[in-house]
C-alpha cells in the first residue's frame, strides 16, 4: 500500500538510538539539552522545551499563559483536533476564522473584518501553517500591534519551511511556536513535540510545568526540592532525543525531495482544469508536509468515496485533511455549530485528498499515483 505519508528512518538514525540504549540514561540524560541546543539553533530560538507530544504542547503553552474563561482565543476549523482542544482544555473560548479558500490558512480579510466588529479582548491567535504554507504572518504581525494579542505559530506542518528566505521565521513574527514530532511528521522523534520562545519567564513556567511542577530551591542542597506548580510529567526521553538529533540533520534533505515530488505533480497535472493545487504564498518555499489535491466533482463526475476507492483498489491509501473541527460530534453539541458555518474550511475538506508526499516515495510508485489521477481527469 502506497500511503500519504511514511517516515524516513535511516541507518545513522539507528545506530544513535541504539547507542543511548545502551549508554544507561534512557529519560533525562544529556540528549534531550543536546537537541534542544540544536533546536534553538535551527529555529532561531533562545528557549525550546521539548515535550511528550505536539498537542500537550499547545495545552501546557496555554497554560502557563493562564488561559481561563475570560480568554478569548482565535485559530481555523481547518486543523488538526489539537490546534482547538488545547483552548478547550483551558476553559478558554475559542473564535474560529474561515481559512483563504486558496491557501487554506487563516483568511486575512475575514479576520480583520471580525476584529473590527469584535469588543472582547482577544488573547492570542494560534496561525497553522497548513501543509507547510505558510500564514500571512507579516500581517498578522501588523495586527498585533493595534490588538495586542499573542501570537502562537502551530509550526507542526512547516518544519523548515522559508518565510522571506528564512528556516528561522517562525519566532520573527509569533512568540510562541509548537512543534510536533509525531512519526509522519517532517522529522520524528517517534512521539514528541516542543515549545520555542524567546520569552524566558514562559519558557521557565513550560519547563517546570513538564517535569511535575518541581524545582531545586537552593542550589547548596541539591537533594531538596520543591512542588510550585501543579505540572505534569510530559519528559521527552533521551531516546526520542537521540532520534531527533539524527532526523533534525537529515531534514532539509528530506525537505527538498518533497519539493521535488510537488514539482513534479505539478509539471505533471497542471494542465487540467478539473482539479486545484494549493497556492503557495508568494514568500513561502514549503516544506510540503502535505500535498492536497483539490477535484472539481462536477466536472470529473465521481463521488469523493468513489475517488478514494478507485485509488484505494490501485493500492494507494489517501488521507482528507482534515475534517472541519466545528463539525466534530463533540464542537457541534458543545457550541452549536452546523453545516455551512465555515464553508471554505468544508469545501476544501469536501473536495480534497493529500496525495502521497514523501522523501521515501520512488519513481514507480509516483508513476502510479499519477496514472491513477489521470485516468479520473482525463
Ligand atoms: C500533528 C499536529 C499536532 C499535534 O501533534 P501531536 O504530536 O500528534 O500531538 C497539532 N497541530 C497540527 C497542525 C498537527 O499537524
Amino acid at each position: 500500500m502506497i500511503n500519504y505519508s511514511k517516515p524516513n528512518i535511516t541507518t545513522k538514525d539507528i545506530k544513535i538510538v541504539k547507542k543511548v540504549l545502551q549508554s544507561g540514561f534512557l529519560t533525562q540524560g544529556d540528549y534531550v539539552k543536546k537537541f534542544e541546543k540544536k533546536l534553538c539553533s535551527y529555529f532561531g530560538a533562545k528557549y525550546a522545551c521539548t515535550l511528550s507530544n505536539g498537542t500537550m504542547g499547545l495545552y501546557i503553552l496555554g497554560k502557563a499563559l493562564n488561559w481561563c474563561q475570560k480568554d478569548l482565543i482565535i485559530t481555523t476549523p481547518n486543523t488538526f483536533l489539537a490546534t482547538a482542544n488545547c483552548i478547550t482544555y483551558n476553559n478558554a473560548n475559542i473564535k474560529f476564522i474561515d481559512i483563504n479558500p486558496k491557501t487554506f490558512c487563516i483568511d486575512i480579510d475575514q479576520l480583520k473584518q471580525f476584529l473590527l466588529k469584535n469588543k472582547q479582548k482577544v488573547s492570542a491567535i494560534i496561525g497553522v501553517d497548513f501543509a507547510g504554507n505558510t500564514c500571512d504572518w507579516r500581517e498578522l504581525r501588523q495586527l498585533q500591534k493595534k490588538y495586542k494579542f499573542l501570537l502562537i505559530n502551530d509550526n507542526c506542518h512547516a518544519l523548515g519551511s522559508f518565510y522571506f528566505k528564512s528556516k528561522k521565521y517562525a519566532l520573527k513574527y509569533a512568540d510562541f511556536i509548537v512543534h510536533s514530532y509525531h512519526g509522519i511528521k517532517n522529522f520524528t522523534t517517534g512521539e514528541g513535540g516542543a515549545i520555542l520562545t524567546n520569552d524566558k519567564n514562559i519558557y521557565q513556567k513550560v519547563k517546570n510545568l513538564t517535569n511535575h511542577g518541581v524545582i531545586n530551591k537552593y542550589t547548596s542542597r541539591p537533594w531538596e526540592r520543591t512542588m510550585i506548580n501543579l505540572g505534569y510529567n510530559l519528559r521527552l526521553s533521551d531516546i526520542s532525543c537521540a532520534l531527533g538529533i539524527s532526523q533534525l540533520d537529515n531534514l532539509d534533505n528530506n525537505n527538498n525531495k518533497r519539493r521535488l515530488i510537488a514539482k513534479n505533480y505539478i509539471n505533471n497535472l497542471s494542465f487540467s482544469d478539473k482539479i486545484r493545487f494549493q497556492q503557495i504564498a508568494k514568500n513561502c518555499t514549503s516544506s510540503y508536509h502535505l500535498f492536497p489535491i483539490s477535484f472539481d466533482f462536477n466536472k470529473i463526475q465521481i463521488t469523493k468515496k468513489d475517488l478514494y476507492n478507485f485509488f484505494y483498489k490501485n493500492n494507494i491509501k489517501l488521507q482528507s485533511h482534515y475534517p472541519p473541527i466545528h463539525l466534530n460530534d463533540y464542537y457541534r453539541k458543545k457550541f452549536n455549530f452546523k453545516k455551512g458555518d465555515f464553508p471554505n474550511a468544508e469545501n476544501y475538506y469536501n473536495n480534497s485528498f493529500s496525495f502521497p508526499c514523501y522523501p521515501k516515495l520512488n519513481q514507480k510508485e509516483f508513476d502510479l499515483v499519477i496514472s491513477c489521477i489521470k485516468k479520473i481527469i482525463l
